[in-house]
């Protein structure tokens, strides 16, 4: 069955999610160079711009459903084009005619989830803290120094757990005055969005402020890139700003005010990813880089696409709940990439990233040839 949008409701929500720049798009193709689409199989975000334009996109197709928002072809758009912006606007239309492709319909799950229980995961709300309930965490209170929001795959998947394990102790461990939120903690929304259910988000937006408000919650510390993106940049969009720091941020911060001490070496060699919502969407490169370089006996080396051109871990755009065929996993290239360097170590600071990084290494049984860290794992061990 071949859907084809209605010219002018295609080109409306393009203009409502990213302006009109997608016009201006003269079809150079360098969007298409720079996709890590294209290291995996044929993808054209030029050809989907093209046919947006005449509003003669595909709705029922699995392309609308493929860029990850990984930020690369944006960057080197020599006509401004809002690439991410059109393509989730695509994805609003397909979403509103309830047209979903086999591969994404997981992404669906994930939606009526985060409706019911503020999770995409399907965890129970009231299950949200129970990675804390061995640990002296305490329920934000007015005029704690911080708030530590976990955020949804710190707070129920078994492997992120130990992430926000580590985290608790480590803040506690530097004195730092902190809380968390609990079952009042709502997902921060930045994902469902990608997919196109702008009400979700706006939804889960709306509550996450509310609670922050009613709580005096002026500083958030947060572990994953996506929701220092969506706090950052979306939640001003309804007039609020908090101050909010990621994780590898404060841990700079805390080591260079002496409130942390690293006493202990980490004699290995270690390659660092920057997950492209830290990276490129949010310009921080150096202080993770930073804090590695300060723990003794740590051998930091770089992977072939770093930085700037960091390779896309391919959980980006609710891409983390779809799915994806084994041959056209990014992740297994970064994973090949980072073995490539020598490293026993692949560090990162994402969910997303680690998510895939894992599964990637089951796939190519790396088990014995790399270990895949959270940076927060890693000063954990020599605290
Ligand atoms: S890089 Fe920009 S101008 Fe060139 S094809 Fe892609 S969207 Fe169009
Ligand atoms: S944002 Fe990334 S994944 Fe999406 S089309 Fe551009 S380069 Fe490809």
């Amino acid at each position: 069955m071949e859907t084809v949008a209605p010219f002018k409701e295609v080109v409306e929500e393009i203009k409502e999610a990213g302006g009109e720049a997608f016009k201006y798009c003269f079809q150079c193709g360098l969007c298409d160079t720079v996709c890590p689409w294209n290291r995996v199989r044929q993808f054209s975000m030029r050809k989907l711009i093209r046919e947006a334009t005449f509003g003669l996109t595909e709705i029922d197709g699995e392309d609308i459903w493929r860029c990850t928002t990984c930020g690369r072809c944006p960057q080197r758009c020599p006509r401004g084009v809002k690439q991410i912006e059109v393509g989730i606007s695509l994805r609003r239309v397909a979403s509103n005619y309830e047209v979903f492709p086999a591969s994404v319909r997981s992404a669906r799950t994930a939606r009526a989830s985060l409706i019911s229980e503020g999770n995409p995961l399907q965890f129970e709300r009231k299950k949200r803290a129970d990675w804390a309930k061995d640990l002296p965490v305490k329920t934000f209170s007015e005029g704690m120094e911080v708030l530590y929001f976990v955020g949804c795959y710190f707070s129920f998947d078994p492997r992120m757990k130990k992430v926000a394990v580590a985290t608790a102790q480590i803040l506690d461990k530097a004195g730092v005055n902190f809380g968390i939120l609990g079952e009042k903690e709502n997902c921060c929304g930045e994902s469902i969005r990608k997919t196109g259910s702008e009400d979700v988000f706006k939804s889960l937006a709306k509550e996450n402020i509310k609670t922050f408000i009613d709580n005096g919650v002026k500083k958030i510390i947060v572990s994953s890139p996506h929701c220092y993106h969506t706090f950052k940049n979306e939640y001003p969009e309804f007039m609020v700003n908090f101050e909010v720091v990621h994780i590898s941020q404060y841990f700079s911060e805390l080591i260079d005010t002496g409130r942390l001490k690293l006493s202990r070496s980490y004699a290995k060699k270690v390659t660092y990813h920057d997950p492209c919502y830290l990276g490129r969407h949010n310009d921080i490169y150096d202080e993770p880089r930073n804090v590695l370089n300060k723990i003794s006996g740590l051998e930091l080396v770089e992977m072939t696409d770093s930085r700037k051109d960091s390779l896309c871990c391919g959980g980006g755009g609710g891409r983390i709940w779809m799915d994806t065929p084994k041959s056209e996993r990014f992740s297994d290239l970064r994973l090949m990439q980072a073995k490539a360097t020598g490293a026993e170590v692949l560090v990162t600071s994402c969910p997303y990233c680690i998510t895939n990084f894992e599964e990637s290494r089951l796939n190519l049984e790396y088990q014995d040839a790399l270990e895949i860290k959270d940076i927060t794992e890693i000063i954990h061990e020599v605290i």
